[in-house]
């Protein structure tokens, strides 16, 4: 499933692509059917959280996966090794390289001076390398081992295929987004300003300006502070949800939610109020960094398919601290062991024995 490790990693894979041409473009959504990037320069490509954008000329190419989107890149002229009617958007790029967006689950176009209105509801990322203020040091040392595979070339993206854990592990419905809900909550009035690299947020706050053209909203004191205190805004919040909202920190989906959930011990349903957050909070930045360089995504060490995590997707299966069989519902459904005042639903698995509800 796509998280912030997966898009942080296909966008490490695009790298090389900045500074080239597009030369060909067709976009396979509706609403951008006569749009047309030939003859742009790719000038940025970065993530943030789950979305990856694009800095195209002056306009930003939005993509989201959701759940099973995936960029294919390879030579022009390949045979494409997903279905075409999947395709949402292609573009090919000068030295030959074409790049295939299958079941994107967003692809929007905007002018850049867009970023800050359609964007700027986006919580401190993870990954970003404003998130540590230097107060903290995480210790990866006893990250999940065997950290290896690299980038690609410094030439061309690493030829085909997105992140590979997207396509590894066992499949897990996911519930409805709300980042569409989000937005619409979080709007703000659009900046004019052109986007400039060394755009400040204001702390504790909003985005003074656009940051978007730089890749990098820069939190004060840090992205870290930022998120826990968003975190700490709504303490009678389920754990889950909070972790999941990515208003308040941007890369968790629902494996990372589940999997840092069980390693501190805590259900899902938990009130956030009455969890220590600091290490929640502490313990997802030092696994989706481990992650960022593991050949496949793991929460147990263990990289082979069905073994790399202790809850996500093994609903009824046992739990491999205890043997208690993993139990999954949702938070905020009809049906949720959660707040049925909670926000969108969404599925969490956990061990009875091992999670205990903080509240
Ligand atoms: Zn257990």
């Amino acid at each position: 499933m796509p998280e912030g490790d997966s898009v942080w990693r296909l966008s490490q894979r695009l790298q090389p692509l900045v500074g080239r041409e597009i030369t060909y473009s067709q976009f396979r959504v509706p609403q951008l059917a006569t749009a047309d990037l030939a003859g742009e320069r790719i000038e940025r490509v970065w993530p943030h959280g789950k979305h990856l954008f694009w800095l195209v000329g002056e306009r930003v190419l939005h993509t989201h996966l959701r759940m099973d989107g995936i960029w294919r890149i390879h030579a022009e002229g390949t045979r494409w090794s997903a279905p075409a009617h999947t395709a949402r958007i292609v573009v090919r790029v000068e030295g030959g390289v074409e790049l295939v967006g299958h079941d994107l689950g967003i692809v929007e176009l905007w002018p850049a001076r867009e970023y800050d209105s359609r964007m700027g509801w986006l919580g401190p990322d993870l990954l970003a390398d404003d998130w540590a203020d230097g107060s903290i040091v995480v210790d990866l040392n006893d990250a999940p081992p065997e950290a290896t595979h690299g980038q690609g070339s410094p030439e061309n993206p690493r030829p085909d295929d997105a992140p590979r854990e997207a396509t590894h592990g066992e499949p897990s419905p996911e519930a409805p987004r709300t980042d569409d809900a989000h937005r619409k909550v979080a709007q703000r009035e659009g900046s004019t300003e052109t986007p400039r690299p060394d755009d400040e947020r204001q702390a504790g706050g909003q985005p003074a300006a656009v940051a978007g053209g730089a890749l990098g909203p820069r939190w004060r004191p840090s992205g870290r502070a930022e998120a826990l205190r968003r975190l700490a805004s709504d303490p009678d919040r389920t754990l889950g949800e909070a972790l999941l909202d990515q208003r308040n920190l941007a890369g968790i989906g629902n494996e990372y939610c589940a999997e840092v959930c069980f390693l501190q011990g805590l259900h899902p349903a938990s009130r956030i109020g009455a969890v220590d957050v600091e290490a929640v909070v502490d313990l997802a930045w030092k696994l989706m960094h481990a992650n960022l360089t593991s050949p496949v995504r793991t929460f147990t060490g263990d990289h082979r398919r069905g073994h790399t995590t202790f809850v996500f997707g093994r609903a009824h299966r046992p739990c491999l601290r205890c043997g208690t069989a993993i139990e999954k519902s949702t938070l905020g459904g009809a049906e949720s062991v959660a707040d049925p005042r909670a926000g969108m639903e969404r599925i969490i698995w956990w061990c009875p024995r091992c999670q205990r509800l903080a509240d």
